[in-house]
């Protein structure tokens, strides 16, 4: 579970503290950013499909009840039988009753963000159900008892050398042997023995069908195949934004979920569940869990039309160089600071702070979110709730006294452009600025202001 009482600038703090680590986490991120970039410039359509994929959501959530109705009445027929949560707590205790009523000792469960919302692991696990996350990266994180830093790569802060001790001491793997293959052959023996003697299996849902009460799971792994087909349950926990009206509609979205993910033009497994395997039993929990507010929020409704791809994380200068573990919502990331402060603003005013405002995030996601303008309107909604700490709030309100009078602006900014220069260097590199490795700018001669009159006169 995700400890909300994270402030994100503390937090990036310490991250920053190893620079080496810093620099290596950036870059390795940045590395999965630009195989996007790559993938989404060899579409010639690439934008059309976003502005579809953008027109199908905001359609399907203007008629969200209507869509939601139709797909349980349609699952239903298949044979599946659908609950309703809603909240986490609703969510866990419909999957441990089903687990219970059924004397189930061990669950595998496919990635599902959705169960660390709602906290599930250690629901079923204090009620003695054994539970295996199977997505390899899940896996390393259940191990280490820490949860996700991303939702696509929830080891992307690990380096293998870190996973090869924790394999050893977990898993029994030769020491100091950090070959990925060797590791991922090990992980992959110890999974199947779970997927083997588990009693059922969890899976997400990516995408909801109303058309065909089916359900579909994107993994590059197969381990949701297998935990749905070995074990005779099945239980697809769903938030209840995860619905398209169509079959024909997925395409648009499969199309940009890999290629905005990690660079891929298609996820390895797009599988589809309608019924239950022959002789087993299937459950959908539509879950609610505050996104029936989030829907009703003229300025945050947009942010449930997230496929989580995690491109907004990837993007984000902010996420690379501070980790996901320096948010307080279990989601981190752009897409993580709204919905963290939507469902409550005291606890993750930090996160709505979290941002450049560079907007980098509103132009790689494939929903055309406008994420950087959702995070001003939460830093609004945070200084409204007192929820801003006072030096912030100080900062801020010099900064508003400043630019609400002009003639005081341009004198503090010809007054830093001779002071800043002749300032002793070690004080400069003990700011903030300087600490964190940037180089402090040298001081222009003019303002911008001036600047642009004088070019004004010229032409
Ligand atoms: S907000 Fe957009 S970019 Fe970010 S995870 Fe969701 S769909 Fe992807």
């Amino acid at each position: 579970m995700k400890d909300d009482s994270i402030r994100h600038p503390e937090a990036a703090a310490a991250f920053l503290a190893d620079r080496e680590q810093a620099r290596w986490h950036d870059s390795a991120i940045w590395w999965v950013r630009q195989k996007r970039d790559a993938q989404a410039s060899q579409l010639p359509e690439w934008e059309a499909l976003r502005e579809l994929a953008r027109t199908i959501k905001a359609h399907t959530l203007s008629r969200l009840d209507d869509y939601l109705r139709q797909f349980e009445e349609k699952a239903a027929a298949n044979g599946v039988t659908v609950h309703w949560a809603a909240d986490a707590e609703e969510h866990n205790r419909i999957v441990h009753g089903i687990l219970a009523a059924r004397q189930v000792k061990k669950l595998v469960k496919s990635k599902s963000m959705l169960t660390e919302e709602c906290g599930l692991n250690p629901y079923l696990e204090q009620r003695g159900i054994e539970v295996i996350d199977t997505d390899l990266g899940e896996r390393i994180v259940q191990l280490r008892h820490e949860p996700p830093s991303h939702i696509v790569m929830p080891a992307i802060h690990l380096k293998k050398e870190q996973i090869s001790e924790l394999f050893h001491q977990e898993l029994g793997t030769e020491a100091g042997n950090n070959d990925p293959t060797y590791l991922t052959h090990a992980a992959r023996a110890n999974l199947r023995e779970h997927f083997l003697t588990a009693d059922a299996g969890l899976t997400g849902v990516n995408f909801g069908i109303a058309e065909t009460g089916g359900v579909v799971v994107c993994t590059n792994e197969g381990n949701a195949d297998l935990g749905t087909s070995l074990p005779p349950i099945h239980i697809a926990s769903m938030g209840l934004e995860k619905l398209i009206p169509k079959l024909e509609h997925l395409g648009v979205f499969t199309r940009l979920l890999a290629r905005s993910a990690i660079g891929s033009p298609v996820t390895t497994y797009t599988s589809h569940f309608h019924q239950a395997r022959p002789g087993g039993e299937m459950h959908i929990v539509i879950v609610d869990n505050g996104r029936s507010e989030i829907l009703g929020s003229d300025d945050f409704f947009q942010s449930l039309r997230c496929i989580r791809c995690g491109a907004c994380m990837n993007t984000c200068p902010v996420y690379r160089r501070s980790s996901g573990f320096s948010y307080s919502y279990i989601i981190p990331g752009p897409i993580g600071s709204t919905l963290g402060p939507s469902r409550d603003i005291r606890k993750h005013a930090s996160m709505a702070f979290a941002c450049s405002t560079c907007g980098s995030c509103s132009n790689v996601c494939p929903v055309k979110i406008n994420l950087h303008e959702q995070l001003v309107l939460h830093r609004k909604r945070a200084w409204d709730a007192g929820a801003v700490p006072t030096g912030k709030k100080m900062g801020l309100m010099a900064m508003r006294f400043l630019t609400r009078h002009p003639a005081l602006f341009d004198l503090s900014g010809k007054v830093m452009r001779k002071v800043v220069p002749i300032l002793p260097e070690g004080l400069t590199r003990q700011s903030a600025w300087s600490r964190a490795g940037r180089d402090l700018p040298e001081m222009p001669e003019q303002s911008f202001k001036e600047m642009y009159r004088r070019r004004e006169e010229k032409n």
